[in-house]
């Protein structure tokens, strides 16, 4: 499904061109395909198609021509050879697992994740007889010691939510496939976007995509991806997507299409922004401690530049004054929008202990450092100064 003949060009370009061909109506924007299924020729076209002796759109469930443009957009800014669109973030992940796991198998996974992505390893998938084991993401002998016969995959963020801790996945990957090497590096790239990071050039074998954040941009739909390989994904997860029906739809792949376009100017802009916010938030004396991959103080500060080219946007920071003062500062807040999304145009604020991350126990909380005190925020497109003077500690 790559799209090779944009390899050639450079980010901010591909972004915009690849994936895009027009249609005999000479259209110069992607159309949508709001079509469930598609017309043969013949009875013989029909089985051809069928029996995939002949190429070309059968239901819209799989073989939909808008949403091949995604998949080829971002299939090319990745670097993979396949990507699979799905409804949603959380689709993504579920179908990279249906596709690649069997009973018995075994997941190992960093602690900090996507509140929903634990619960969904934790509370579903460990019911059909994966064992998935959680270890520190910058623990690399803990990752050693924990890879198994038969770990299909290892999963992470790099940075986390909401603690913006990095890690260096070359160095994950090599110390993984040293002990294993038909152990896959799946890495969840929603906060960076390919405009930051691409880590199938980092030792990652997989990429997963929740498009309703910054590839959308806009806070308007909901959508993921998975991008890797021909047989791993192009062929064991596309047949999942193909048998158990999680798709994307043309609309929403439109969307994401059009959101791309502008996908490298925002991720600059809002990076900036989110450097100017966080160098203010450093020197405010009710805030205990600012997580953001742009502060020389981070740990992961070393990354940005060899792994990460910009720091991403989401700060979050910790208030002295634990869930009050948190709870307080969002309440007087007038432009930030208090929401859970995240990677819009539009600043969010967040307490992930009692929305994104209420679900985890307090202990598991606790041992990632999502303190009761923890605000998130999403930095947008806004002039900065605005959101600055939005903050009443
Ligand atoms: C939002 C998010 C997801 C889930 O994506 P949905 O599109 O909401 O299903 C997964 N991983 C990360 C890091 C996210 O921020």
């Amino acid at each position: 499904m790559t799209d090779n003949k944009w390899a050639k060009y450079r980010p901010a370009t591909q972004a915009i061109r690849s994936g895009f061909s027009a249609t005999n109506e000479q259209e110069h924007s992607e159309p949508i395909f709001a079509t469930s299924s598609f017309i043969f020729d013949s009875a013989q076209q029909a089985a051809d198609r069928f029996s995939y002796t002949e190429e070309g759109n059968i239901y819209s469930r799989f073989t939909n021509p808008t949403v091949q443009r995604f998949e080829q957009r971002l299939a090319t800014l990745e670097g993979g050879e396949s990507c699979v669109a799905t409804a949603s973030g959380m689709a993504a992940i579920t179908a990279l697992c249906m596709g690649l796991l069997s009973a018995g198998d075994h997941v190992l996974c960093s602690n900090g994740l996507f509140g929903t992505t634990k619960l969904l390893f934790t509370n579903i998938l460990a019911r059909f007889s994966i064992n998935f084991d959680f270890v520190d993401l910058n623990d690399y002998s803990a990752w050693e010691a924990k890879v198994q016969k038969n770990t299909r995959f290892i999963y992470f963020e790099t940075p986390t939510n909401p603690l913006t801790e990095m890690v260096d996945i070359q160095k994950l990957s090599d110390v993984v496939k040293a002990v294993n090497p038909n152990t896959l590096i799946a890495v969840d790239n929603c906060f960076c976007t390919p405009m930051l990071q691409l880590p199938l050039k980092h030792g990652a074998d997989i990429v997963i995509h929740s498009a309703t954040k910054y590839l959308d941009g806009q806070g308007r739909c909901i959508g993921g991806a998975i991008v890797g390989d021909k047989e791993n994904i192009g062929e064991k997860v596309y047949s999942v997507l193909r048998t158990s029906g999680p798709c994307m739809s043309p609309f929403n792949a439109w969307v994401f299409l059009k959101g791309m376009e502008t996908l490298d100017v925002r991720m600059k802009q809002s990076c900036f922004n989110a450097q100017v916010f966080a160098d203010w938030l450093v020197q405010q004396s009710q805030v205990k401690k600012v997580f953001f991959p742009g502060l020389a103080s981070h740990p992961q500060h070393h990354l940005l530049g060899v792994q990460q080219s910009l720091p991403g946007a989401i700060v979050s920071f910790e208030l002295k004054g634990g869930k009050e003062a948190a709870w307080k500062l969002i309440d007087k807040t007038a432009l930030f929008s208090i929401t859970s999304n995240l990677g819009d145009t539009r600043s969010t604020i967040t307490h992930p202990s009692t929305t994104t991350h209420g679900r985890w126990s307090e202990e598991d909380r606790q041992h990632v450092g999502i303190r009761q005190g923890l605000i998130r925020t999403s930095i947008g497109l806004e002039d900065v100064t605005d959101l600055i003077e939005d903050l009443h500690f």
